[in-house]
């Protein structure tokens, strides 16, 4: 781990995992579109897949010397957004952003066997446990369904880029429809790389049309607080209620997941049990934790017998 991420080397190879910068030295994979992940300069060959590839570049960043395919370097699904990959090379997988359950158009990721594993542990602590989708679904169609009978219009909040699209595609039958312009412009481009998502207007568009006055209706949103003027906006004029979507929902320990009027556990990430599972499932002789409980999931899997370390920042020369 350094500055720069992570960085795998063993004599000629070098890889660079999810780089802030592109480096000309060796092979640079960029797991996913999330600008956690996205690297913010170009300087050399960046392995990544055509839908990243896509998204990033509406994001703002451009690759150069991009390809999505090389000798010796397997692209697996991560499940996690659309184009989301894991990097399987030498024995060695890197997960990238996981997440092992089927949601909507997004299907669980796949699993292969390993001697290194480097996976992130966003949800490692056992407070994490998600619920089904189809209970997920089930719950809040409900919700839709009572706020509807009473004419009271519902906002549905999740991050722009990912969540957005599972919910779009989960809820998006609730008529009529409306998308906040920035989940338009994403779902646009989703519906351009093949996903089936209801086109709609964007909230701009139909507020200059007098048709949001037209109660109810529900609207998908990208995550924002009470505060947000966007919000207090639609509160105000119209009695709209929020329901956000968020794998931090039902934490104690973390309120921010539960700044909407109604919070709902969907995460884009595996639950404490899914990553335990998914370790399991490589075989790892050696697992590297980074992203989130790194400690906490690092030494409950020693309790389970693996070789298990948070990876952390140091000097280039002694990593992986
Ligand atoms: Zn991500
Ligand atoms: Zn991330």
């Amino acid at each position: 781990m350094t500055k720069n991420g992570i960085v795998y080397k063993k004599n000629s190879t070098q890889v660079y995992l999810d780089p802030k910068s592109v480096v000309s030295n060796g092979v640079n994979f960029i797991s996913h579109a999330h600008s956690d992940h996205l690297p913010s300069k170009n300087g050399g060959k960046i392995l990544s897949s055509m839908e990243t590839n896509e998204i990033a570049y509406v994001r703002g960043f451009k690759m150069e010397n991009f390809v999505d395919k090389m000798d010796n370097f397997s692209l697996i699904d991560s499940g996690h957004i659309l184009g989301a990959k894991g990097l399987l090379f030498e024995d060695v997988f890197y997960t990238g952003d996981i997440c092992t359950r089927d949601r909507a158009f997004l299907k669980a990721a796949v699993i292969p066997k390993c001697k290194t594993l480097i996976t992130e542990c966003t949800f490692g602590s056992p407070e994490f446990v998600f619920p089904k989708i189809d209970e997920i679904k089930s719950k809040v169609n409900e919700i839709i369904s009572g706020l509807y009978s009473k004419g009271i219009p519902v906002i549905l909040l999740g991050y722009q880029l990912g969540k957005s699209q599972t919910i779009s595609s989960l809820f998006g039958h609730w008529k009529p429809l409306y998308y906040h312009d920035s989940v338009k412009k994403m779902n646009d481009l989703h519906r351009k790389l093949g996903v089936n998502l209801e086109e709609v207007l964007g909230h701009s568009e139909a507020e200059a049309n007098g048709l949001l006055a037209k109660k109810p209706w529900v609207m998908i949103a990208p995550m924002m607080t009470q505060k947000n003027q966007f919000i207090k906006h639609m509160k105000e004029k119209y009695g709209a209620i929020t329901i956000g979507f968020s794998g931090w929902a039902k934490s104690l320990r973390f309120a921010f997941g539960r700044r909407s009027d109604y919070s709902i556990p969907l995460s884009d990430h595996c639950d404490f049990n899914e990553l335990v599972e998914l370790v399991q499932k490589t075989e790892a002789e050696k697992v590297y934790t980074i992203h989130g409980f790194v400690d906490e999931f690092a030494s409950h899997l020693n309790k389970l017998g693996f070789d298990a370390q948070p990876l952390r920042e140091q000097s280039l020369d002694d990593y992986v």
